[in-house]
């Protein structure tokens, strides 16, 4: 299954409008994508339509969001239901400072729905802090039923490597996010107690434009996908 499980919406104050739910769907068949994910920064509010959207299109969707905790370190929760999508938002609703967004400032947070219409947006600026360390994240994840990715874990820019220092031992992560295989060996390099045998690695874009959705280039095999969900489908 050839994957990208980062993809923002254009709920992400970040992204570009272009990145409507059909949009998305439409650019991840044309790439030759079978399964994607939405994770937008503290949120799962677009899901559903995209979710709509992915099915019309044909192909597998995960119930994606990239939280940032405390530490601004981000962090990828994957679930493959909406009930678990819609339990997680419970908990950021709860942990989100509530600080207004600024539009002309940090970008639009519009809510489509899977017909591509603006139905609202989001009051709240989405990027943010939560009150929740990295760890938290991580558990509020799992108790929600999801998987957590720590996202681009070599970038400049809140990832687990610039935040903390390095990939904590005792971090009850299920996989690693790189953009590279030559990261993937700096991880290795860097962190001995890591092996790339035990460890799910991710490789996806996160993308907020329509043009930076991965191609069909990063394999994801049946077995890995089963491995990552076990007995929770
Ligand atoms: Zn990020
Ligand atoms: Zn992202």
């Amino acid at each position: 299954m050839f994957y990208d499980l980062h993809i923002h919406s254009c709920l992400s104050p970040c992204a570009e409008d272009e990145m409507t739910p059909n949009n998305i769907c439409n650019m991840a068949v044309l790439k030759g994508l079978n399964l994607i994910a939405v994770c937008d920064h503290n949120s799962t509010r677009q899901l559903d339509a995209v979710s709509a959207a992915a099915e019309l299109a044909g192909i597998r969707f995960l119930f994606g969001c990239e939280l940032q905790s405390i530490e601004e370190v981000h962090v990828l929760g994957l679930f493959n239901s909406s009930a678990k999508a819609h339990q997680i938002q419970q908990w950021i609703d709860s942990r989100m400072p509530d600080i207004p967004n600024r539009e002309d400032f940090f970008g639009k947070e519009q809510l489509l729905n899977s017909q591509d219409e603006v139905i609202g947006s989001e009051s709240r600026l989405l990027l943010v802090s939560l009150n929740a360390s990295l760890s938290e994240c991580v558990d509020e994840i799992h108790a929600c039923g999801g998987r957590a990715v720590l996202a681009h874990v070599l970038d400049r820019k809140n990832s687990v490597t610039t935040q903390l220092g390095f990939i904590p031992m005792d971090l009850a992560y299920d996989g690693l996010e790189v953009k590279s295989d030559l990261q993937k060996q700096e991880v290795l390099m860097t962190h001995p107690w890591i092996h790339a045998e035990d460890t799910v690695w991710f490789n996806d874009s996160d993308a907020h434009r329509l043009v930076d959705i991965a191609e069909a280039e990063h394999d994801m095999s049946e077995e890995t996908y089963q491995r990552l969900w076990g007995d929770t489908a």
